[in-house]
């Protein structure tokens, strides 16, 4: 048995391990991949919890379904980063989709889930997912007017993701939609980092019509908590615009209409922020 820990910014999260089932730095990051005595799989990136067994669903469902059921009737799904496949999972039960491209950086990422987390990485079975392999703040600038919903699935900002946090990306997001697209991307804890969530909130909101901040309830995330901006030049993002199937919303166990709701309703310390945010 052996404690694994992700620790930064004065504290850290601890979380005993009985196997340690894949190791290996690629070009871009150290990746490991745990078996653990009460969470399931982990994968960790560079020192960083990327997901467990335990919670996953909770992030996955949130980020797929969420932007997803924003747009009334989307066909072609952007993916970038994501590479543990949970995303595309969850957007592969949606059978109204008709395309799902997934952009990862690190091809060694997408190998080592499809060899040791089958459970997420299922994703990429679904004969829909085409895989581009590359940066994904370059994917989205050649590929204009492409995707009716992007969900930017990414690592912390350090390390390759960092293009992913920036005001020029996020124009480009913009542009790579088509007329009616919804964006949605992970933009951190407000409790772990305000001026993070600020900086993001503050470029959704100068570049699109309409921008928010729903925030996600991820117990083995540093918080307990991530947020994500959503984002569309067409419509306002709270209400949701279209419905999942019954038969697809039976299998979930986070994403609803009314955990959506939830999650726009914020502790008055986030609405300060998202206000000051709006003010640029
Ligand atoms: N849900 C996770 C989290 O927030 O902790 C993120 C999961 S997913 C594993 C993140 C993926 O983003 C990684 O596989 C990483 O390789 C990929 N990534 C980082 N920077 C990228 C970039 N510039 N373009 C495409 N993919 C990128």
């Amino acid at each position: 048995m052996a404690w694994v820990s992700e620790v930064g910014g004065g504290y850290g999260t601890t979380i005993e391990t009985t196997a340690h089932l894949f190791s290996r730095k690629s070009r871009y990051q150290q990746i490991d991949i745990y078996e653990t005595v009460k969470l399931g799989k982990l994968l960790m990136l560079d020192g960083i919890i990327q997901l467990t067994g335990f919670d996953e669903f909770a992030y996955h469902e949130m980020m797929a379904h969420l932007p997803c059921c924003t747009h009334p009737a989307p066909e072609k799904v952007l993916v970038i980063g994501g590479g543990d496949g949970g995303v595309l999972r969850e957007l592969g039960k949606n059978k109204s989709l008709q395309e799902l491209h997934i952009c990862e950086i690190d091809e060694e990422v997408i190998g080592a889930c499809r060899k040791f987390l089958p459970e997420t990485a299922c994703g990429y079975d679904d004969p829909r997912v085409r895989v581009h392999i590359g940066d994904g703040s370059l994917f989205v600038r050649e590929n204009p007017a492409s995707f009716d919903v992007i969900i930017v699935d990414s690592t912390d900002p350090g390390g390759p993701g960092e293009p992913l946090f920036g005001e020029a990306f996020y124009r480009d997001l913009k542009g790579a939609l088509r007329p009616g697209g919804v964006i949605a991307s992970q933009s951190e804890s407000p409790f772990l980092l305000p001026d993070i969530v600020l900086r993001l909130n503050a470029i959704t909101n100068k570049i699109f019509k309409y921008a928010d901040y729903a925030v996600i309830q991820v117990p083995t995330y540093p918080t307990g908590q991530i947020g994500m901006c959503v984002a569309s030049d067409a419509r306002d993002v709270r209400p949701q615009a279209s419905e999942l199937p019954p038969e697809l919303q039976a299998t979930l166990r986070y994403y609803s209409p009314s955990a959506r709701e939830g999650a726009f309703h914020h502790p008055l310390f986030v609405d300060r922020l998202l206000q000051k945010a709006r003010r640029g």
